[in-house]
Formats: C-alpha cells, structure tokens, sequence
C-alpha cells in the first residue's frame, strides 16, 4: 500500500533477535537477552498481515540473526507467506560458514555481509573479537553456494578505518558480489559528529576509476563499477544524499514493534493485536499511511543503538 506521501511501502526488515555476537563500537551495546523475542507463528502472523498490505520483499536482521538457533525455520516459514517474493538475511558473517547452505534450501535468495576492514587488528579494534577469518570464509561461502546476491555493507568511521576503503573496493574487483559503503548514523553515541561520517562524495573523489553502472533497480545504494571489476561499489548516503523520498521499508523490531522510518523514534506494539487479524490489519494500514515523511539524523545523537533497533 501506499503511504500518506505516495510511496509505496514493500519491503520488511524483520529484526529477529537483540542479540549479537559482536560489540561494534558504533553499533550498540550486546547485553540483552532472548526474553522478549517474537515467536516463529508470531513473526508469521504479522508478516502475513503485512504481505496482505503490499510487503513483497522481506530481510532479516538483527542483532545478529545467525545467534538465533530458529533461523531457517523462521526463513522457511516466511518463504510460503502469499505475495512474499525475496527473501534476504543480513550478518555479521561469522556463523555464515556453517550455516549458509541450510538458509539457502529454507529459501533465503540472498546474504549482506558487514565486513568494514580486512585488517585483523582493526577488525578487532572494531568489533572487539578476533573472528575476521571466520568473515571471510563466510564470505567464500556465501559465494559457492549460489545465492542470488551476495553483497558486503561496510561503515567507515573517520579515524578508525576509512583508509581501509581501497582494500574493500578490492573485494569487488575479485569476487562476483557488490561492495557498498554505507554512511555513518547517529546511533549509540556514535556519528552525531559530522566529522566521523566518510561520504559518498570523498569516496568518489578519491577512486575516479569508479563509473555510474545504469541501473533500474529499486535500492537505497547507487551502483558503480570499473573496468575489470567482477562486481559493483555501492554507496548508501543517508547523510549525504537523503533518500527518504524513495523509502519504501518498515521493521519489525524483536519484541514485536512496528518502526516505520529508522530514523525516527517513533513505535507501535502490535504484539498485542496478533490474536485479532481485523483490528491488526487496522493498525498496519495506519501505521504505513502514517509513516514520517524523513528521517531526523541531523538532530544529532538521540537514537538507540542499531543492534536494538535491527540494521
Ligand atoms: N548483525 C548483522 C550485521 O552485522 O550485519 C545485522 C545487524 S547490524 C546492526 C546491520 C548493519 O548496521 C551492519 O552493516 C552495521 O555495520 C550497520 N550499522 C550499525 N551501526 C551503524 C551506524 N551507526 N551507522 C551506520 N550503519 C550502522
């Protein structure tokens, strides 16, 4: 359906656990337990309800969705909803390795990986584990089992490991997946400084060999590609470029809240209304007619960390 704005409103990313085996720094905090997480025939539900409002592409996130035992049988569950066509995971990478062909035969079309170095001492200065060559064996899994898109999300932080871009590019240039460099939000304390946030337009200054790819695709990320390159670079400027006028995403948050623009605080419980499909469905079509024209970063650090909110 279509919100109060006109934009129409398909795609779901569903945060299935808080919980996460990493402590990026500019993530959020992973001191939260299991308690509150939505139930499999709950996540169905308000996924189906939602599919019956327009949702045709469905992501899940976290925390880390991997830690969740469940997975594949959330994924599974998710494949048979009516109207649900993508199917898509987002992860830290680590457990990829051992987990990736199971999630492929649940139905997941696809895997992001976030990766934002290749440098063993950053990695762990960043995420505070020493698991990089679990990433990247992740990342080769991925690969061979022949996912219909693998792609590689890193954030760069001024300071920390924007010189690491060169390298990631590199990535694109080898392997068959996309590179893309997502800017710096205001979460957890982190990024309210303007001056941490590496843009689009540094990036492009600095690699000129990166030319506009001609795409049609519906995305937040702008493609680009370079001759030789077996994959693309993204860029997904939140800061930079808005693209709130393009948005077509609502989340599900763990515990069963509804979040219709990830850079406003607003929520609404709809655990509640699981047990009665009318007055859920009211509450949905409200929720997306309603949803913020856009988001409010440039008001500065008063968001909670992405790791509650699902990235
Ligand atoms: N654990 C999964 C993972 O690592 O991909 C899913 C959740 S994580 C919150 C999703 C994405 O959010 C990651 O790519 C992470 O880099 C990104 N992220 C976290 N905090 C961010 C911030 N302050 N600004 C921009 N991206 C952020």
């Amino acid at each position: 359906m279509r919100d109060k704005c006109g934009r129409e409103i398909s795609y779901l990313r569903i945060s299935v656990t808080k919980r996460c085996n990493l402590n990026c720094s500019y993530c959020g905090s992973k001191k939260v337990s299991a308690e509150t997480e939505l139930t499999i025939p709950e996540i169905t539900a308000i996924t189906k309800a939602l599919a019956e409002k327009g949702i045709t592409k469905v992501r899940l996130t976290g925390g880390e969705p991997l830690v969740r035992e469940d997975l594949c049988d959330v994924a599974r569950e998710i494949k048979k909803i009516p109207g649900i066509k993508e199917l898509y995971v987002t992860t830290n990478g680590i457990l990829l390795k051992e987990k990736a062909k199971a999630l492929k035969e649940a139905g997941v079309d696809g895997v992001n990986i976030s990766l934002d170095t290749l440098d063993k001492n950053i990695y762990k200065s960043l995420t505070g584990t020493d698991k990089l060559s679990e990433v990247l064996d992740g990342i080769d899994e991925a690969l061979n089992t022949g996912f219909a898109s693998v792609k590689i999300n890193s954030v760069l932080v001024k300071g920390k490991n924007e010189n690491e871009a060169e390298k990631l590019i590199g990535l694109a240039k080898d392997k068959p997946l996309d590179v893309r460099f997502i800017e710096l939000m205001p979460f957890s304390g982190q990024g309210e400084k303007e001056k941490l946030v590496v843009t689009e337009n540094e990036l492009l200054e600095k690699f000129p060999f990166l030319v506009p790819c001609n795409s049609e695709e519906a995305s937040a990320a702008k493609y680009f590609t370079a001759k030789d390159f077996c994959g693309r670079v993204g860029f997904i400027s939140p800061r930079s470029h808005k693209f709130c006028n393009k948005c077509n995403r609502i989340r599900l948050l763990s515990d069963g809240k509804l979040k219709p623009c990830l850079g406003n605080d607003t929520v609404f419980d709809i655990r509640p209304f699981i047990g009665n499909i009318e007055l859920l469905s009211e509450k949905i079509e409200e929720i997306i007619y309603n949803k913020p024209v856009s988001h409010h970063f440039e008001d500065g650090d008063n968001f909670r960390g992405l790791n509650l909110i699902g990235g």
